[in-house]
């Protein structure tokens, strides 16, 4: 909330709060986060709190003008602050994004959208496990996570997919990668709850685990996983194929691929390959010799392309200030290149699904519709047939934006299309 922190302190000070010195402007931002936003914390305790530490770490001064803001911002209240009047700087500033973000946005979905969007994208973001049905049943693992105290409800919307309720904020940001609960029934290491060791389940949100449904697969077939560490969807794959088939997990970053494997160990799914490599590359040069039984093309083609990962902002807050517009071209040419090389190593009849975590038109339908324009031999394909049943009326011409506000999931985006021919 940085940006709407400093508009607040900035309203009270006499000097931008950009210009004044970082312990001094950081103890302003978390006080007045505090009064803002916390509404279990007193704003005096808040006020006294901000107050003591800069006498602690900084001068009296800085206590003396800390205690005067910070007070003045707590008579104010939220209610108090004057927030720009122009719209797209009103979401900017109040839910703390960069104008060009929330520009793009309005223009992409409309102002009310982006209102709720911004908003949602601000909360708590929720959090699923995909049960791994070849080793116990959704219910089961309902049961054992029920048993272990953690609030834990089948998803509504998708077959393999459960609900955690309650667990508060939770972090991407555990030492190993892994998320972290921060608060809320299930506190400390995602890795604790019941079954990890075993494979149970996997850490995965409703919105990716349709992205592997998107796909369609069936056991025996041959899938092309591009983008594929650190395995999630290769992983989902495997297990929707009964771990018969082989799923060609492609990735270009050493350290990435290695989850892979550990990710397809930990499941117990053998029918994963990984490869390292750049999605861009033929097969042939992927594989040598190994790709010639799939010269006629393999199945299905996955593209988990990188993106500009907005879908995920609720988790990685401080993406807002490091993206850049300029990126977002150059993001998007990666992305079409990807399923250029894609489309040639996939079967006539065959199917390719391109997904990103992302919302943006650029990197999500108008790549799609580049793509088709430059082959005639594709089409948009019937997402809404493999589906489940709930998405069925939310997709478009073979694509589904999903939105935190109304889809209840991560922000997600899918496009099915197929190849022409038997
Ligand atoms: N599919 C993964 C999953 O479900 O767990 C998540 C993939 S993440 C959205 C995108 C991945 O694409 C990253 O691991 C990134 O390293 C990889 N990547 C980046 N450039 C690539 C390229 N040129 N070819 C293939 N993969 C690439």
């Amino acid at each position: 909330m940085r940006r709407a922190l400093d508009h607040a302190l900035d309203e009270i000070l006499t000097r931008p709060v950009a210009t004044l010195a970082p312990p001094l402007r950081n103890n302003l931002r978390m006080g007045a986060y505090q009064i803002l936003y916390l509404s279990r914390i007193p704003p005096h305790a808040a006020v006294n709190e901000a107050v003591s530490l800069a006498r602690k770490h900084g001068s009296s001064g800085m206590a003396r003008l800390t205690n005067a803001v910070l007070r003045e911002l707590s008579r104010r209240g939220p209610a108090g602050i004057h927030w720009p009047a122009d719209p797209v700087q009103r979401i900017a500033v109040q839910e703390s994004y960069p104008d060009w973000l929330i520009a793009m946005w309005i223009a992409d979905l409309g102002l009310e959208d982006t209102r709720l969007l911004a908003r949602s994208l601000n909360q708590p973001p929720p959090f699923g496990l995909r049960t791994n049905r070849l080793k116990l049943s959704r219910a089961e693992l309902v049961a054992r996570l029920t048993e272990a105290g953690v609030r834990a409800v089948p998803s509504p919307v998708v077959p393999e997919g459960v609900r955690i309720e309650g667990s508060g904020s939770q972090s991407d940001s555990g030492a190993d990668g892994e998320p972290h609960f921060e608060e809320g029934p299930t506190r400390g290491a995602i890795t604790d709850l019941p079954g990890f060791a075993d494979g149970w389940w996997y850490v995965q949100g409703e919105g990716a685990m349709l992205a592997s449904r998107a796909v369609a697969p069936s056991s025996g077939q041959v899938i092309v996983d591009i983008g594929a560490a650190p395995g999630g969807k290769a992983t989902h794959l495997a297990e929707l194929m009964g771990d018969l088939g082989r799923v060609l997990a492609i990735e270009p970053n050493v350290a990435r691929l290695a989850l892979i494997a550990d990710n397809a160990r930990r499941l117990g799914l053998a029918s994963i390959e990984p490869l390292l490599g750049d999605g861009r590359q033929p097969l042939q040069e992927l594989m040598g010799a190994e790709s010639r039984p799939l010269a006629r093309g393999v199945d299905a083609v996955l593209v988990d392309a990188p993106c500009s990962g907005f879908g995920t902002l609720y988790r990685k807050a401080d993406l807002r200030w490091r993206a850049r517009a300029e990126e977002i071209p150059n993001l998007a040419r990666l992305q079409v290149e990807l399923l250029d090389a894609a489309a040639r190593s996939l079967r006539p009849g065959g199917a390719l699904v391109y997904a990103t975590c992302t919302i943006s038109r650029a990197e999500n339908a108008q790549v799609v519709r580049k793509f088709l324009a430059d082959h005639p031999d594709f089409a948009p394909g019937n997402l809404a047939s493999v589906l489940p049943e709930a998405w069925r009326p939310e997709s478009r011409d073979g694509m589904i934006q999903l939105l935190p506000h109304r889809h209840g999931t991560e922000g997600f985006f899918i496009a099915r299309m197929e190849r022409a021919g038997a």
